[in-house]
């Protein structure tokens, strides 16, 4: 792997952006083009870790529309979850849907 220097597009404002070797807008999942969208995304992962606790909760229409399309997309799994605030069973669901519909 190396030293990524790939173009990355930021998972929370969608801007493309390259990062230098020492880029610290990241975390485990994804990579962010400035620390504003990197705080964004931590507290929707914040409210979506409580909300795990309430088990398998329906999604609205807006996160249904919002998760159908970044699969479409093809936007990584990881970065569906933080971007929508869902599940990763909740977005596994959804492309399954998809591939049946589409497939
Ligand atoms: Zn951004």
């Amino acid at each position: 792997m190396g030293i990524d220097v790939q173009e990355r597009r930021c998972p929370v404002c969608g801007r493309e952006f390259v990062p230098t070797s020492q880029w610290v807008y990241r975390d485990r999942v994804a990579w962010f083009c400035t620390y504003g969208c990197m705080r964004q995304a931590e507290m929707r992962r914040e409210k979506l870790l409580k909300g795990k606790r309430r088990m398998q909760r329906r999604l609205t229409p807006k996160e249904v529309d919002r998760v159908l399309s970044l699969i479409r997309k093809g936007v990584a799994i990881q970065e569906i979850m933080v971007d929508a605030g869902v599940t990763e069973s909740a977005v596994r669901y959804y492309i399954k849907k998809i591939a049946r519909a589409e497939g």
